[in-house]
């Protein structure tokens, strides 16, 4: 299962409404940050997250939306006297971003803050335990924003389940034996022997694509091929990415990327913040590619066997 917590989906800087653009991913109890602007620990304090339990982060580039919330994460850690390394995965160039940060001196880091440069096409893979079907990697992809920026997609491990279609045709009902199937045992239900080879499929992981800042770009479409949620930034509209174009994409632009790649749900995020109404952005994605979301601060986003659901954080109460 998957759960993706949206923290922010504002540019440029935290209002009220938005925060900067950041999420979660949440596999296997395990938990990845992606991309830490300022105000980012403020909804992860809100959405339940510990700090000291976050071990990886995972920056898409280095426009201040998007890096400036790395001093407070740190900093908080190390008041919680963290002991633990943490590891900060990013485009070439993280190294540098990372310790000048460090050298700010804000205050002492006592705990190993491991870097990792990724470049474009690099993947990321982890065992969050050694059962089957519960792990994951983290492939990367280029985009176009700026020269080192890229996107990340996490991808669950597959992992094999009883052929429901072929019980179906049999006229078979399931059995509490089966889950010994499952794990790869031949079993005997009444006499009939049912072998795994015969009767197990593979079943893809779910998969969630986030770019961070992009154009519409072929690497992008690429990439997110067949996803089943795409967060791809929509920062303007049609006419205004026309008149600003710096390097963002429209909402139009973003659901042609979706269309394009075949992927299952597309998430707008990273919004300018002179649109006070979505509905506008939300209708110009919708005609393009009908499953198209608007992202929302706490959001939550459940992938779980080829189901999604849609729900919201319930905020935790301020403890301190
Ligand atoms: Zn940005
Ligand atoms: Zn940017």
């Amino acid at each position: 299962m998957l759960e993706i917590t949206i923290l922010g989906t504002g540019a440029t800087r935290p209002t009220m409404r938005r925060f900067t653009t950041s999420l979660v991913v949440r596999h296997e109890g395990e938990v990845y940050l992606f991309d830490c602007g300022e105000g980012t620990q403020v909804r992860l304090a809100q959405s339940g997250f510990s700090l000291m339990r976050m071990n990886k982060i995972f920056i898409t580039h280095f426009h201040g939306d998007h890096i400036l919330g790395l001093p407070g994460i740190l900093f908080s850690m190390a008041k919680n006297e963290r002991r633990k390394p943490v590891e900060i995965y990013g485009p070439v160039g993280i190294d540098r971003i990372v310790n000048g940060l460090i050298s700010l001196n804000f205050g002492r880091v006592p705990f190993e803050v491991k870097v990792h440069e990724v470049h474009p096409g690099q993947s990321i893979s982890g065992e969050t335990s050694n059962q089957r079907g519960t792990g994951y990697r983290i492939d990367t992809f280029k985009t176009r924003h700026t020269k080192e920026s890229i996107g990340y997609i996490f991808r669950e491990q597959g992992y094999s389940n009883v052929d429901k279609e072929k019980m179906a045709r049999e006229g078979i009902k399931s059995n509490p034996k089966f889950a010994d199937l499952k794990n790869g045992k031949e079993v005997e239900i009444n006499g009939r022997v049912f072998k795994p080879s015969e009767w197990l499929v593979e079943m893809p992981g779910a998969s969630v694509a986030y770019t961070g800042d992009t154009m519409k770009a072929t690497s992008v479409i690429d990439a997110v091929k067949g996803v089943d949620i795409l967060i791809h930034e929509s920062t303007f509209n049609e006419g205004d990415r026309a008149k600003f174009d710096w390097g963002h994409s429209s909402a139009r632009d973003a659901a042609e990327v979706a269309k394009e790649a075949g992927v299952g749900r597309l998430f707008l995020i990273h919004f300018s913040h002179r649109y006070r109404s979505m509905k506008p952005l939300l209708d110009e994605a919708r005609r393009v590619f009908e499953n198209s979301y608007i992202a929302e601060d706490l959001d939550l986003l459940t992938l779980k066997k080829g189901s999604f659901d849609l729900g919201r954080v319930k905020p935790h109460e301020a403890t301190d």
